[in-house]
Formats: structure tokens, C-alpha cells, sequence
């Protein structure tokens, strides 16, 4: 048996069942070179081309949808009808670049008196692409799919726990005709990275992540002059005015917090209510929230699947209980269940007051935090009192006030009568401590490129 932390540990059953061994750091050297090599024919390869490949990618992954959607459902425990919708949403991620690169990479003309002049956009070599588990193929392709049609090659580090999830990508880009050494993963835990993101043969590196591993990768990537991507994690406001749509507001608020067990950076973790509707919408949140079914998360009826880990569980529970040990109120929830696998009860909380942790740490699982607030202007003063600067919402019939309250609230995204949600075209980023850059849309795609000048006199 191999001794490694790279494993599958199946989230509804507790059971491991795939142990993968940790590459060599010869192994990892001779990758990297391979992968430099690489780059050298992949970025003279024509858009055209390449948009073919990817666009078989993502033909391949619907093809396939079911098998992969089981091993993430295997691997991380979420719903399978989620794995399912997430497999589409990265083959129209793929389709999207594949589709849009000539146009989103062409030539951009500038003004100046000086003659010519015009910003030519070239990939920048080799990158190592560092991501979590929540999405195991939404995570690789959001980064893979811009930087593979912009020329680049790309190193994969995932997440531990999800090994087979990595690999069948890899093997999928493969068999569509990707070039050998375009695209590998790199099996290492994230706590051995250091040297790689120091790497001279790594040009850039994107994170999506925890604050600590983030930190730690920006700072190695700062000292060596490389740039970086650090997408982090959140705790999203769900603020719901006096004049918003509350049946709608109690459906956004319920669904998103137990979207993918909770384990979402931009699951709207804080709802903040005005006080004219906050017992109409808690009494509804709570009414839903007590119905929730708990599950093996391959049965369709399941609403709310394990979480993922052993570990991550514990973590939630512990947050909660020092939440009410601190003063909040457990309405709800707050146990585990009695069974094998890492499941625990949807669980809400109130009166929680500044101070308490619970105020300003991101809970990643299935709880709800209801606050209470007096006016507008308390709402926004709450959502922003937090490190995290990632995504949010704003429930109101009123247009025109909704986005006035949005533009106040500091982060990289807000929706309106909507939960934060993921769409090819639309970028994906944060603000504060959630990070810097942007996924998705134009701007994914711009991030690891040089826009380099070129004037003609
Ligand atoms: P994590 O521990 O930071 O793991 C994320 C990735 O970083 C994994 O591949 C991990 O490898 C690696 N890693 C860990 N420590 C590292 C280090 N010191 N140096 C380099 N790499 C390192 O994150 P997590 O707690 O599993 O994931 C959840 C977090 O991600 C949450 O905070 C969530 O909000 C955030 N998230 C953010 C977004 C977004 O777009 N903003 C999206 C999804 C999730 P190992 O698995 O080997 O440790």
C-alpha cells in the first residue's frame, strides 16, 4: 500500500478508495522541461487550430457527462445533479474561448500621433495552475481553457482529494489532440509547491484558494518577479431591501447557501435583511430550511450532500459551536448525522454581533447567518464590514436603488435579485482579501498574456 495525502476519500461512505503516489522531484523537473519545450510549437500553433482541439474538448466532456460527474460526486461528495450541471458549464467555458479567442487576442489599435501603433497580445510560456476541490472541473477549466487558446502550456496542481478527477482531465485533453506536454498534472501536495512556484520555468501562476496558500504564493511568485492570480475565498452579503420579492429573496438565499453543500467562495453566506421584512423572510428561510433532505447525494430527491472531508466538517461544526458558545443563537442544525460519511444538518444562526468570529471568518458548509439591520445604510456598512471582497447580492423590485446599493458594496462582483453566479462570458474575481485578477469573459484570457507595443514610424 502507498502512504500518500493524494487520495479519494469517498464523503458519503468515509471509505478510501484510490491512493496515488507523490511525484518525484525528478519527475517534476523532467515535466517542467517537457512543458517548456512545449510551449515553443503550441504558441505557433494558429488560434484555428487550436479553438478545433478545445471545441472537441468540450464536445467530449458532454459526451462523457455522466462518468465524470459520477467521480466528482465520488470524490467530493456533491450532488450529482450539480456535478452533472457543472460538467455543462465547463464545456461552454471551453466553447466560449474556443469560440471568441481570435477576437478576444487580435490586434488593439492605438491613437498617438507618432504614427502606427498597436498592442500585439502573446502567451507568456509556462504556468502553474494551483486549485481546490469544490469544482473539480470548473476550477481547471476556468484557467485552462483562456490560457490553452492563448498559447500558453500549464502545469496542474489540484487539490488532493480529487486525483482521479485531475488525471481523466488530463487523459480527456489528450485523446481530443491536445499535444503531449501542452497540459499535465503535477501530483505533490500543496505544502511541497514552494520551489515550483519559484520555478524560473514557471512564468505565471493562478491560485484559487485559501488565504493562507494564497498568501504563500503570491509572496514566492513576488520575490522571483512573476505575476500572479489569486482568487480567495469570501463571505458574500445577501442583502434583501424593504421593497424586494421575498418569496424570491427565500428561494436565492436557501438554494445558493446549500449549492454544492455550502462549499461555494461565493455561496452567500451573510444574509442581511431590513428590518420592515426580516421576520417574513427568516420564517420562510427556516420553514425551507427544516423541509432540506439529506443524503446519498446520487439520489435526485437529495437537497444537501455531504461535505467533503472528514476535516472540513469538523471545521464547520467547530465554528458553529464557538458562534453559540460567543453568544449567537442556533435556530437550527448544528449536528452531525448519525451515519457513515461527512454529513451534518443545514443550520442557522442569528444574533451574531461584531466581535465574534463567526462575524468575519468564511464558514464553508451549509449555514446560514440571518442579520437583522434598521436602514439601507447599515446593510451596506454590514456587507462591508468584512476582509473578504468577492462576490454579493442585492434583492430589491427597485432597479435603479439595487444598483445604487451595489455599486457602494466593495467587491468584484454583485448580482440583483440573483444569488453570485458563474457564466463563460462574464468575469470572476474578487476584491480586498478574496484576491486580485479575473477568470472568465475578456479578462481571463488577458491576465497571462504580454500586451506588448508595437509602434511603426
Ligand atoms: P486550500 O487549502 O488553499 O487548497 C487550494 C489549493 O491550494 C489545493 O490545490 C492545495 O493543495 C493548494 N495549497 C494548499 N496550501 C498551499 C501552499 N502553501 N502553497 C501552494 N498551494 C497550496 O483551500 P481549501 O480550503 O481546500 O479550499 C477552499 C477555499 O478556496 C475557500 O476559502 C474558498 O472560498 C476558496 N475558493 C475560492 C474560489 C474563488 O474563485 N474565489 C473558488 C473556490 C474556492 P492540497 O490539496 O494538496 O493541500
Amino acid at each position: 500500500t502507498i502512504k500518500s495525502s493524494i487520495k479519494t476519500i469517498n464523503p458519503t461512505t468515509g471509505k478510501e478508495e484510490k491512493v496515488f503516489e507523490v511525484m518525484t522531484s525528478e519527475q517534476i523537473n523532467t515535466i517542467l522541461d517537457k512543458a517548456t519545450t512545449a510551449f515553443k510549437s503550441w504558441k505557433n500553433v494558429s488560434i484555428a487550430d487550436r479553438a478545433k482541439i478545445v471545441h472537441k474538448i468540450a464536445d467530449t466532456m458532454r459526451e462523457r457527462k455522466d462518468e465524470l460527474a459520477r467521480l466528482a460526486t465520488v470524490e467530493m461528495g456533491k450532488l450529482f445533479t450539480e456535478s452533472k450541471a457543472e460538467v455543462e458549464l465547463s464545456a461552454a467555458i471551453f466553447d466560449y474561448y474556443a469560440t471568441n479567442a481570435a477576437e478576444l487576442l487580435k490586434d488593439e489599435k492605438l491613437d498617438t500621433p507618432f504614427g502606427e501603433a498597436f498592442i500585439s497580445k502573446e502567451p507568456i510560456g509556462l504556468l502553474l495552475s494551483i486549485q481546490p476541490w469544490n469544482f473539480p472541473y470548473y476550477q481547471i477549466v476556468r484557467s485552462a481553457a483562456p490560457n490553452l487558446m492563448a498559447g500558453n502550456t500549464m502545469v496542474l496542481k489540484h487539490a488532493s482529494n480529487v486525483p482521479q478527477c485531475a488525471k481523466l482531465m488530463e487523459e480527456l485533453f489528450l485523446a481530443c489532440g491536445l499535444p503531449k506536454d501542452v497540459y499535465t498534472n503535477l501530483f505533490v501536495p500543496g505544502s511541497e509547491l514552494a520551489n515550483i512556484v519559484g520555478d524560473d520555468r514557471i512564468k505565471g501562476v493562478a491560485l484559487t484558494g485559501s488565504e493562507p496558500a494564497g498568501a504563500s504564493v503570491a509572496s514566492i511568485a513576488g520575490k522571483n518577479i512573476k505575476k500572479s492570480t489569486l482568487e480567495l475565498g469570501g463571505s458574500d452579503a445577501f442583502v434583501v431591501l424593504d421593497d424586494a420579492d421575498i418569496d424570491k429573496a427565500i428561494k436565492g438565499a436557501v438554494e445558493g447557501r446549500l449549492w454544492n453543500a455550502g462549499q461555494v467562495c461565493v455561496s452567500p453566506k451573510r444574509l442581511i435583511v431590513l428590518k420592515q421584512v426580516a421576520d417574513k423572510f427568516t420564517q420562510g428561510v427556516i420553514e425551507k430550511v427544516k423541509q432540506v433532505k439529506v443524503g446519498d447525494p446520487m439520489d435526485a430527491a437529495t437537497q444537501l450532500a455531504p461535505l467533503s472531508s472528514e476535516k472540513a466538517r469538523e471545521d464547520v461544526l467547530k465554528q458553529v459551536a464557538k458562534a453559540v458558545e460567543q453568544g449567537a443563537k442556533l435556530v437550527c442544525g448544528g449536528k452531525k448525522l448519525d451515519r457513515d460519511g461527512w454529513f451534518m444538518e443545514p443550520t442557522i444562526l442569528t444574533g451574531i454581533k461584531k466581535g465574534m468570529n463567526a462575524y468575519s471568518e468564511e464558514i464553508f458548509g451549509p449555514v446560514f447567518m440571518i442579520y437583522e439591520v434598521a436602514d439601507e445604510a447599515e446593510a451596506i456598512a454590514l456587507a462591508n464590514d468584512t476582509p473578504y471582497g468577492l462576490g454579493g447580492s442585492v434583492f430589491s423590485e427597485n432597479k435603479e436603488r439595487a444598483v445604487k446599493v451595489a455599486r457602494q458594496i466593495e467587491t468584484g462582483m454583485v448580482y440583483i435579485n440573483h444569488v453570485t453566479g458563474i457564466a463563460p462570458e462574464l468575469p470572476f474575481g474578487g476584491a480586498k482579501k478574496s484576491g486580485y485578477g479575473r477568470e472568465q469573459a475578456k479578462y481571463g484570457i488577458h491576465e497571462f498574456v504580454n500586451e506588448k507595443l508595437i509602434r511603426v514610424t
